[in-house]
């Protein structure tokens, strides 16, 4: 019998337009000889709806359904999603989908699935949390200032003045594709700042601005660790945003990245210790900051990276000999393999 694969996908964060067009890519890529794809919408208001149900490659331009084109009669309690032995593909970033939510529910419901456990979803969803982990087990990481509570917004800012230096980035601790973050380059700028970010979250980061390249490490495994060589995203804009990210595509990639291969061999170090101190199963993508002086620091880590097939992590894998097809099969063995251990 073929493997049923259910695709999780939508769902209520900022991120959900990069789920769909993910979610599409899997759906397009996945070897119909060994399985269905059966996939679920998950609204912004987090209801469920059952969607298509795959048995071959789809036709060219086919899409999934969204909010514009699923009927709400379709919707379906979470749980009945449940199906033996099939293997969830939570394509799902930012809260509700990338921070533990969905893992806890799929274990509850005993289901196998592809990616992050409870445990490195939620700590490398919250970048405060994430920044004690990792400087845990030394990796570098620029100076920051976490403000965890909004009485202590005043003490905060005189922190900021007195450790840091403009510019600063501000970004909430929940969130993902740079929404909700601001470059500062002013004590002035700083409070309307904090104060954009906290509509987004109570937990706030203020990190020291840094000059430097963006490179990022594909991550993949459970107990066995694989890394790939670093590639660069290549920016002609100052500050990735969402806008330059997913709506201008003022974006390339250089993979592998052109830098020495120290630096490269240090990434991959770094990469692999982070990835286990967060517990990480699955996949993550490690975002590093490199400086002129070939300065290292790890920003963060994304435990569900964009994942369409002109995204960084799968063209991480290509250039390592790993096919999109091929990368999706290992995600699910290894979803398989995470759930044998736990059963
Ligand atoms: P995603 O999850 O989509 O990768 P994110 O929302 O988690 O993004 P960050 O990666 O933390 O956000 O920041 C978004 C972008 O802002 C970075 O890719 C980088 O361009 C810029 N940036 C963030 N922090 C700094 C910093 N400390 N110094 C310089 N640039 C920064
Ligand atoms: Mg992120
Ligand atoms: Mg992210
Ligand atoms: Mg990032």
């Amino acid at each position: 019998a073929k493997q049923s694969l259910i695709l999780l996908y939508g769902g209520r964060s900022a991120e959900r337009e990069v789920s769909v067009l993910s979610a599409e890519s899997v759906m397009f890529a996945v070897n119909y000889d060994k399985f269905v794809v059966k996939t679920f919408f998950i609204t912004q208001s987090g209801e469920v709806v059952k969607t298509q149900v795959l048995t071959e490659t789809p036709a060219q331009g086919t899409k999934l359904m969204t909010n514009e084109t699923v009927k709400t009669a379709d919707v379906v309690s979470p749980a009945s999603i449940y199906e033996k032995d099939a293997v969830v593909f939570p394509v799902l970033h930012g809260p509700m989908g990338e921070d533990g939510s969905i893992q806890g529910f799929l274990e509850v419901l005993k289901m196998p699935y592809v990616g992050p456990n409870i445990t490195s979803a939620s700590v490398t969803m919250d970048k405060i949390m994430a920044k004690h982990v990792f400087e845990s087990v030394g990796v570098p990481q620029v100076p920051y200032v976490a403000l965890t509570d909004v009485a202590e917004l005043d003490a905060k800012i005189a922190e900021v003045t007195a450790t840091l230096t403009y510019p600063v980035f501000v970004k909430p601790a929940n969130m993902g594709s740079s929404v909700g973050i601001s470059k500062v380059t002013s004590e002035s700028d700083l409070r309307p700042a904090i104060e954009e970010a906290l509509k987004f979250d109570s937990r706030i980061l203020i990190e020291q601005g840094v000059e430097a390249r963006e490179i990022e490490v594909g991550v993949l495994g459970n107990a066995d660790v694989m890394t790939t060589l670093p590639g660069e995203v290549v920016k002609d804009v100052a500050f990735y945003d969402y806008n330059a990210k997913y709506i201008d595509n003022q974006i390339t990639m250089a993979i592998p990245a052109s830098i020495p291969d120290e630096t490269a061999v240090a990434m991959r170090k770094y990469a692999e210790l982070a990835y286990r101190a967060v517990a990480g199963t699955g996949l993550s993508r490690c975002d590093f900051f490199m400086t002129a002086d070939h300065q290292i620091y790890l920003n963060e880590i994304n435990a569900i990276p964009g994942f369409t097939q002109f995204s960084m992590y799968p063209l991480l894998w290509e250039n390592m000999g790993l096919t999109y097809a091929d990368l999706i099969e290992k995600l699910v063995d290894l979803g398989l393999e995470a759930f044998a251990i736990r059963e």
